[in-house]
């Protein structure tokens, strides 16, 4: 494996931005300055970090079976009012309620069931970013039924790319074709835009606003994507900087399947409960 960095980028504050609908906001710290102090909430304690991670293997696997076996109907999920191409990192609750985000990156893949498989036993939703190149029919039926059931599906780059420092054409073509390539499988749209590493600029944030998506990145970090050594690692990262309106980043990796259950059953005994993202107004 490489070498994992990590920086810490603009932290000043978290903000929340009103909103109408469920009573939800989104915390920006992107536009921390543009916002009254009165709207102004602590920030995560040294939690949002731009993570470089290694380049993952690109393997594409046909799913075993062609069922994800949904049971459970979909949630009512509640909509918000949320700024295309401006990077989010929780979502706050304002009546109190312990909601957090589950979600998954570098899909689909062959834990892409077995992960749904262990959010359906729970009646609980998740979030799931994947690779354009990833794409096929097969995957496209899954996710058809994640989304029928009420998951949500954005995309995460063509190729995994790390866009940061990319020309204009570069980043278009990666977040566009991802995009095209989603949405052309599972014939849902695809609003919701991770990049890969956290590597973004302005011009991607400019891209995404153009392309109506909407930057999802996260304010815990389990780092399952390197501890398939050390699982219990992944537990202690969630639940020690967990907190209400979190968003969880996590990947659809073997470890983190096997953790998985332990992360949600410990945090449901905390009384959090589990969404998919909200759906943007
Ligand atoms: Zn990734």
């Amino acid at each position: 494996m490489g070498v994992f960095r990590k920086r810490n980028i603009l932290l000043a504050t978290a903000v929340l931005l009103t909103c109408g609908g469920a009573g939800v906001a989104w915390n920006n710290v992107e536009d921390a300055k543009a916002v009254t102090s009165a709207l102004i909430a602590p920030p995560p304690a040294g939690k949002l970090k731009e993570i470089r991670q290694t380049e993952p293997v690109i393997q594409i696997q046909e799913p075993e079976k062609k069922s994800t076996q949904i049971t459970t109907p979909a949630p009512a999920r509640p909509s918000v009012t949320m700024p295309p191409g401006k990077a989010v990192t929780n979502l706050d609750y304002k009546n109190g309620e312990k909601v957090i985000y589950l979600t998954f990156d570098d899909g689909p893949g062959p834990y892409t069931e077995k992960i749904v498989s262990v959010l359906e036993e729970r009646g609980i939703r998740g979030s799931f970013f994947w690779i354009g190149q990833r794409m096929t029919e097969a995957y496209g039926h899954i996710g058809r039924e994640m989304t029928d059931a009420g998951h949500v599906i954005g995309t995460h780059t063509m190729h995994h790319a790390s866009l940061s420092g990319k020309s204009k054409s570069y980043q278009e073509r990666e977040i566009k074709d991802a995009i095209r390539a989603v949405e052309k499988h599972i014939q849902v749209p695809s609003v919701y835009f991770r990049p890969p590493y956290g590597a973004m600029n302005d011009m991607t944030k400019r891209i995404a606003a153009d392309e109506k998506q909407y930057v999802i990145y996260w304010d815990v970090d389990s780092r399952d994507w390197n501890l398939a050594k050390h699982p219990e690692k992944i537990i202690d990262n969630v639940l020690q900087n967990v907190r209400p309106g979190s968003i969880i980043l996590l990947h659809e990796r073997q470890q983190t399947l096997k953790v998985l259950p332990q992360i949600i059953d410990r945090l449901g005994k905390q009384g959090y409960s589990f969404a998919a993202l909200p759906k943007p107004k």
